[in-house]
């Protein structure tokens, strides 16, 4: 539905400031080519263990592909293929696969496998592990499923002071992928000065992809006067950007998932809009966003580049070939768009 916002006047010039590393990142555009993959393969319906990535559209798009969601292993008819989300699985849930005799496709993107291997070696070191993450959220059950009785899940920096951790000589904190880098660092500052012997882990947990969208918003929200994020609500990446579009001068920040959820009085008086959209993201949803601001007047479109990405994961070895034995194109994980 287009033509639902008026192009009303303003002060200045109308213009339109597109962030940019935005949209699909490497473990997003392998996940979503793997459930593509293995309905090619197998046929419908192919079960799919939670959301493929946290996007209602892509969802629903895999859906009329014939995927089907589900929430745990046990709802999949016995022998059937499943594929794991990007977000990962505990070991509990991989033994309930096999259990079943599942036939399993493992989309766990290659960032969060690495923060698993951290938690099971910190683990067989008896190190007692410091999760920064979100209660609920699909990534930390799955790491925390990797040293359950080695970890403790701190949420934000006010829950540091609730710790009671026997041995505080010998942590290590570790993070979700998908978080505000600012306010993890500021976690993880509180966590040192009560524990100045906690150990860092060894690379970045927070993945380039959350990163790059966070240094790209901040760099537009500072001349922003309102920034829409293109992004599911229970998408972690996406929530943050609207949070740090915010806290770098942003006026005003939403989320949508699509087009017509932008409402007409957030444009009151605005001149400049910035656009940017979560590592879940495709991009037809941000050019969608952009033909409705251009109805009402935003016609001037720049992009604000912080970062060049060009990483691309394997897909997972069970899909690198087409029916036909050939190695397929998208084998590494890339997508033309
Ligand atoms: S947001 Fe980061 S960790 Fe999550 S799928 Fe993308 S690259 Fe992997």
């Amino acid at each position: 539905m287009r033509n639902r916002l008026k192009d009303t006047p303003v002060i200045g010039r109308k213009r339109v400031l597109l962030a940019a590393p935005r949209g699909y990142c490497a473990g997003v555009d392998r996940a979503v080519i793997a459930v593509e993959k293995a309905l090619e393969h197998y046929g419908s319906p192919v079960y799919v263990r939670k959301q493929i990535v946290h996007n209602v559209h892509v969802v629903s798009t895999l859906e009329q592909q014939g995927a089907i969601f589900v929430d745990e292993v046990d709802e999949v008819p016995e022998g059937s293929h499943i594929v794991f989300s990007a977000h990962g699985v505990a070991p509990s849930v991989v033994a309930g696969a096999e259990a079943r005799a599942l036939q399993t496709i493992d989309a766990t993107c290659p960032l969060v496998t690495k923060v698993h291997r951290e938690a099971v070696r910190f683990a067989k070191q008896e190190q007692h592990i410091i999760l920064i993450g979100h209660a609920g959220h699909e990534e930390v059950e799955g790491t925390m499923g990797h040293a359950l009785d080695r970890t403790t899940l701190v949420q934000n920096p006010d829950e540091v002071d609730l710790l009671e951790i026997d041995d505080p000589d010998n942590l290590v904190w570790l993070s979700q992928t998908t978080l505000s880098v600012d306010e993890t660092m500021e976690t993880v500052r509180r966590l040192r000065e009560r524990f100045p012997n906690i150990q860092n882990p060894p690379s970045d947990d927070i993945c380039y992809a959350t990163q790059n969208r966070q240094v790209a918003i901040k760099k537009v929200a500072k001349d922003a006067d309102l920034v829409i994020v293109v992004g599911s609500a229970n998408s972690s990446n996406s929530v943050r950007l609207v949070e740090v579009a915010l806290e770098y001068g942003a006026k005003a920040a939403y989320r949508v998932d699509y087009s017509s959820e932008i409402q007409q009085e957030w444009l009151d008086g605005v001149e400049t809009v910035g656009v940017t959209s979560g590592a879940s993201v495709p991009e037809v949803l941000v050019d969608e966003v952009l033909a409705e601001l251009s109805d009402a007047g935003y016609l001037d479109v720049g992009e604000v580049k912080t970062a060049e990405e060009d990483l691309m994961f394997s897909l997972p070895k069970e899909l690198r070939k087409d029916s036909s034995g050939n190695e397929d194109a998208r084998a590494l994980g890339g997508r033309t768009r």
